[in-house]
Formats: structure tokens, sequence, C-alpha cells
């Protein structure tokens, strides 16, 4: 499935084996995505804890960059790719990416810890706790420095194979968050039963919650709840000052968003690293609070 482009160049992820080179059907909405290996990148975005302003780690997020159409939106290349083979392509190359970065990072003496999104299908077989294992022992990479972000749509779908895979995972040491928290079929018994490290809540609610009390309330109820459960929690979609402030009143425990950091390719990032410095709810005197 994996198909060379051009001689020497990178192969082309398509789910059908067809010659990317000669198709312009990935133009047309809705169609298959034939993409080359090349337009792939991952960027990432900071995750800092709260209360010290410490960076805890990163999320990994897909880039496409089009040759014509620019930077396309993940969420429609995934919508697309989800339809096809194509994902589980997207994936495979996702977290060799980010393994391989995480050990590069190693090397360099930032001892960095990546969340990597996974589709709903790929938790389907066991094939990406295969994957994840080989990687992490080849690149010597310790699996407490990786985590996945699960969506509850992949528990809907097929709940008892999901979790067979996601508690392989788990086992071996990956961290495993609950994404999206509240969008979806959000349940209970998720929370309960799945092996879970972490809940992020989702940046809809974030970003409303200095201006609507609603949202507001969702976010807090989250943070409580999760703690209550013996569970972190990370708000996405942190853009302001105050959002920032009303989650550390609210106890939440890490944040990220562009009140800290844009995602950004690993080469920005390690230069973003070097600049940071951290900012406490309390300026110099948080230790006073
Ligand atoms: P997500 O996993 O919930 O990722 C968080 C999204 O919030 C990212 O959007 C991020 O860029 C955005 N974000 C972070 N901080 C802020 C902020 O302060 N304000 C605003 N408005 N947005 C912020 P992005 O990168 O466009 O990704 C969208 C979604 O695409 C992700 O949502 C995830 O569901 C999916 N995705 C991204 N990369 C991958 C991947 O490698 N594999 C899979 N399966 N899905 C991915
Ligand atoms: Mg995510
Ligand atoms: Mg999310
Ligand atoms: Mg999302």
């Amino acid at each position: 499935v994996w198909s060379e482009t051009r001689a020497g160049a990178p192969p082309g992820l398509r789910g059908d084996g067809a010659d990317p080179t000669t198709s312009t059907a990935d133009d047309r909405p809705g169609a298959e995505p034939s993409i080359d290996a090349g337009e792939i990148m991952m960027y990432y975005q900071p995750q800092v804890a709260i209360a010290t302003g410490e960076v805890v780690g990163v999320e990994a997020l897909l880039r496409w960059r089009h040759p014509r159409r620019g930077m396309v939106d993940p969420e429609e290349l995934i919508r697309v790719a989800e339809q096809s083979a194509v994902m589980r392509l997207l994936t495979r190359r996702v977290v060799d990416d980010v393994v391989e970065q995480l050990a590069k990072w190693s090397a360099a003496g930032l001892a960095l810890r990546a969340a990597v999104n996974v589709s709903v299908r790929d938790l389907h077989t066991g094939e990406i706790a295969d994957q994840i294992a080989d990687r992490l022992a080849r690149y010597g990479v310790a699996p407490e420095r990786l985590q996945l972000e699960i969506t509850e749509g992949a528990l809907m779908a097929d709940p008892r194979r999901v979790l067979t895979t996601i508690t392989r995972l788990h086992r071996i040491g990956v961290g495993i968050a609950l994404d999206d928290f509240g969008t979806g079929y959000s349940s209970l018994q998720h929370l309960r039963r799945l092996p879970l490290s972490e809940v992020k809540v989702d940046r809809s609610f974030v970003l409303g919650m200095t201006e609507d009390t609603d949202d507001a309330a969702i976010v807090r109820s989250t943070i409580e709840l999760a703690k209550a459960l013996g569970l972190r929690v990370v708000a996405e979609g942190v853009e302001d000052e105050r959002t920032w402030r009303m989650l550390h009143a609210a106890g939440c425990d890490a944040a990220q968003g562009w009140f800290y950091a844009r995602p950004m390719p690993a080469e920005e990032l390690v230069a973003w690293l070097a600049r940071y410095r951290p900012l406490r709810p309390f300026g110099g005197h948080d230790d006073a609070e």
C-alpha cells in the first residue's frame, strides 16, 4: 500500500495502492487523499503545569502541507483518511515520527513526554500496541514518555477490543488520556472502567469559560470529577490570562493553548523551550497563596 512516488522519494500514503503522482482526485472535496509522505509533518504543542509553569509534555499534532492547498486542517484530513486504509498508514507514520523524536530529544537532554492522538479504528486491532512496543524498544524510549489520546467515539464502536488494546498499552507503561471529554458520548462508565491516566477538557468549553457561566460550570465539574477519580486533568484551548487563572483556581493540573504557545515544528520547540520562562499564576508570590 506504500507506494514510491518518485525514484528516491519517500513513499506516499494511499489507501488503494495507486500511484499518487498520476491522480488529481485529492483536490475534490471528500475524495480519498493522495498524500506524499514528504508533505506530512508533526507539530508539537507544549503542555504546562498550571501551578509551577513547568513544561510537562507536548501534544503531537499532524500537519499536512498540500502542494497547492497549503496547510490542510487536520480534522478534515482525518475525517477523509478514516474512510480508508490511509488512516492506518498515517497513524503508523505518526507513531514512528513521535517515538523517533522522543529519542532525539532524550539524546539532547530533553526529558519530554509526548501525547499522540489515535483515531477510532486504530484501536480495533492489536496492531498499534505491537507497533508502539516495537518502536519504543527499538529507539530505547521509556514507555512513560509516550501517551495516547483517545476519544470516546472509539469506545462506542467496539468497547471490548478497544479495552483490550489500551489495557495492553497501559500495562507496558504508556499513559492513556481521554480526549475531548464532554463532547461525545461521555459516559461516567468510561472514566471508571478504563485504565486512564488523564482527562482532557475539550477546548470548546475552555474557550468560552470566561464569558459563559455554563461552560465554566462544565469545566469546573470535569476538573472536580477527574480529580476525585485520581486522574490528571489537562485543559486545551487556553488563549488568555483570565482563562489560565480561572483554571488554576479550579484546580486544573495542566494546560495547553495559544496563551503559552501554538503547535510548532520540533526544531522550533527546542528554541521555544530555551526561551521559555515559567509563568506562575501569582507572579513571584505563588508560594504565598
Ligand atoms: P485535539 O486532539 O483535541 O487537539 C487539540 C486541538 O486544539 C489542536 O487542533 C490544537 O492546535 C488546538 N488548539 C490548541 N490550543 C488552542 C488554542 O488556544 N485555541 C484554539 N482555538 N485551538 C487550540 P489541530 O492541531 O487543528 O487538531 C485538530 C484535531 O485533529 C485534534 O484535536 C485531533 O482530534 C485531530 N488530530 C491531530 N493530529 C492527529 C493525529 O496525528 N492523529 C489523529 N488520529 N488525529 C489527530
Ligand atoms: Mg488530542
Ligand atoms: Mg482535545
Ligand atoms: Mg478535538
